[in-house]
């Protein structure tokens, strides 16, 4: 593994990192407080081009890699996730699955505007009662005549729904039960029969909101079809839940991102901060817990660097690496922010100060795109069939 950032990936980072400073941090508490979506961050993004990161060449995009996405969601979450939220629905939401899987069709009509940022994407899974057991969905597809459909569906929790042009909707093809025969549709959100439900009053991520989807007896042409289901077997589902690791390594990204910002600024007040003559910096208790916190945020930093260093180009990171990079950046984020608010002490708890917020967000990443107690399942139950994540120090056990 190579631990010094090549110069355009540094650039880059460079690149997204000012953006934030200057158009992110500053408005970050009013879009939070206002529970506001975040529109100047969406016309900055755009303008600069961002939105174009993995999105390939041929569709105006830059055809970047995952491992250039998490630098750009990392810099954006330090100043704010919510923000960065809406690069992650375009980098590894909707439009990477389009890109991967889908048809000409699909690619030519929604991939220039994912990478324009004329418009914004989103992904329907959960529903009221499947989440962690997705298979359980009660969307379905009828046959419509002529390779058409009609679907019907409620979506729970589809981040920036009430926003997006259009949706990615797992659902089940007809003849399928459980996990058999689910596949993928892309809706466009203007087509009748779709409409918003309501939005969630969230905790945090408050720019940028959660919506139910309802869709009802909704048209869907053969184009729109990202990936069949076949009653007969699981193999298309199981490829949308591998297509996931996009989405949980920017999840990741932006954990790390937002625990960074902590951090740092955790630093900054204990070297300001005089208590009876000597700055808190000086207490080795507190100097401790900055040990304790940065030496927690780059171990999680390294493991995902591993997982979308193995992507590669145009790949898609590993399963296991995955997992495992998602449930320790989860984890970190969380004990970061918590240890941040601590360091401040009753300015830590304060809406007017940054950490708060910081760890309002991050609590919803531990729970999207796969909880952590998921992504314990899927590491515990693979080590213990003797699975190896990759790097010379494993070897299975089993054997
Ligand atoms: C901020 C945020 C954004 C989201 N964005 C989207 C989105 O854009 N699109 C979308 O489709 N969904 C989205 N979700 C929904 C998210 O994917 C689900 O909330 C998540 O999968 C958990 O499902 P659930 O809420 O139904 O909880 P449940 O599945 O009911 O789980 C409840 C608790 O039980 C645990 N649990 C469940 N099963 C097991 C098990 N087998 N072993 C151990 N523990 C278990 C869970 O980890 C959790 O702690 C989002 C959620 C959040 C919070």
């Amino acid at each position: 593994m190579e631990f010094t950032e090549t110069e355009d990936r540094s650039t880059l980072r460079k690149y997204a990192r000012d953006l934030a400073e200057r158009e992110l941090a500053p408005r970050a508490t009013h879009w939070d407080e206002a529970e506001e979506f975040p529109q100047e961050a969406w016309d900055a993004l755009k303008s600069a081009g961002l939105f174009g990161v993995t999105v390939g060449e041929d569709y105006g995009g830059m055809g970047m890699a995952d491992v250039e996405a998490a630098i750009v969601l990392e810099e954006l979450a330090r100043a704010d996730v919510s923000s960065a939220i809406l690069a992650q629905l375009i980098f590894n939401g909707p439009p990477r699955a389009i890109e991967h899987l889908g048809n000409q069709a699909l690619k030519d009509r929604w991939l220039p505007m994912a990478a324009s940022g004329e418009g914004l994407f989103c992904i329907g899974i959960t529903e009221p009662d499947a989440g962690s057991a997705a298979n359980l969905m009660r969307s379905h597809l009828t046959d419509d005549g002529g390779g058409g459909y009609r679907l019907n569906a409620y979506k729970n929790y589809v981040t920036g729904g009430h926003k997006a042009s259009a949706c990615l909707v797992w659902t089940r093809f007809p003849g399928g039960d459980g996990a058999k025969g689910v596949g993928a549709v892309v809706v466009d959100l203007t087509a009748p029969g779709v409409s918003i439900a309501g939005t969630h009053k969230k905790m945090g991520l408050r720019a940028c909101t959660e919506a139910e989807l309802a869709f009802d007896d909704v048209r869907i042409e053969a184009d729109d079809v990202l990936l069949a289901g076949n009653p007969i077997d699981t193999e298309a589902f199981k490829t949308l839940l591998a297509h996931l690791n996009h989405e949980r390594c920017g999840n990741a990204a932006m954990c790390l991102g937002a625990a960074q910002g902590a951090l740092e600024y955790a630093i900054r007040y204990m070297n300001e901060r005089i208590i009876g003559g000597r700055p808190l910096a000086d207490l080795q208790g507190l100097q401790w817990k900055i040990a304790d916190m940065a030496t927690q945020l780059d171990a999680a930093r390294l493991l995902l660097t591993r997982a979308v260093t193995m992507a590669g180009p145009h790949g898609t990171p590993p399963a296991l690496e995955t997992a495992m990079a998602k449930a320790a950046s989860n984890l970190a984020a969380k004990f970061v922010c918590d240890e941040a608010i601590q360091l401040l002490g009753g300015y830590g708890y304060s809406r007017e100060y940054p950490v708060e917020r910081a760890y309002r967000d991050i609590r919803g990443l531990c729970i999207g795109a796969g909880t952590v107690e998921v992504q314990r399942n899927y590491i515990g139950t693979n080590l213990l069939r003797g699975r190896t994540p990759a790097g010379g120090a494993w070897r299975n056990p089993l054997v």
